[in-house]
């Protein structure tokens, strides 16, 4: 069976978390694809030639969590050339069989836009930068910063910018426990899966 579940967001919304589950859940391979732009950015040199370059052994480093990796990983996902590098890569594990989960800002309106189940996870930037102070601790005012920083990057971008596809599923989980945010990502696939 070829099944893609697309979801997007901003940091630190829930994406991971919900996407884990739904590919735990139905048996499907998980994609985060925010790694590869943090592989990007830490390999260092030309931006272009190292997304070219890029290999499973790069998504293994131990230092792309951080919250320096993500703010250099959205400077170079505004180059299109380093956008346009990584984009057979994700279509193909999108489509391969068996099912897929990717997350990530534009794979449900540039990387797979035919995908079955499209979910937008978003979040108070607040909330957001909250969770994020709670996993990384520091100047709670500086994680704000940094949030609103990577938001306003990553939708300002002219090439595939952060935004809802027109068909995604809305998951505000700013007041929704993440029990109940993954509950209703369940829901959306099982309504789009063929039925068994
Ligand atoms: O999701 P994560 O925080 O790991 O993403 C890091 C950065 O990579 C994002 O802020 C964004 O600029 C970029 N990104 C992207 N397109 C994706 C996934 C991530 O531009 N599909």
């Amino acid at each position: 069976m070829i099944f893609t579940v697309a979801i997007d967001g901003p940091a630190a919304a829930g994406k991971g978390t919900i996407g884990r589950a739904v590919a735990a859940r139905f048996g499907f391979a998980h994609l985060d694809t925010g790694l590869l732009y943090r592989a990007v950015a830490a390999m260092g040199g030309d931006p272009v030639a190292a997304a070219r370059r890029l290999s499973a052994a790069d998504l293994a480093r131990d230092d792309l969590r951080s919250l320096a990796a993500g703010q250099a990983a959205s400077r170079v996902a505004v180059i299109p050339e380093v956008r346009a590098a990584l984009v057979a890569f994700q279509r193909r594990f999108a489509r391969a069989e068996g099912g897929a989960v990717l997350d990530g800002r534009d794979i449900g309106t540039v990387i797979c836009p035919e995908a079955e189940v499209k979910l937008y996870v978003t979040a108070s930037a607040e909330v957001r930068a909250q969770r994020r102070w709670l996993e990384v601790g520091g100047d709670a005012a500086a994680v704000l910063a940094e949030v609103m920083e990577r938001d306003a990057r990553d939708m300002g971008r002219a090439d595939a910018p952060l935004r809802a596809a027109a068909d995604a599923v809305i998951l505000d989980t700013s007041d929704l426990s993440i029990e109940t945010a993954v509950a209703q990502a369940m829901a959306a696939v099982e309504k789009a899966l063929p039925q068994r």
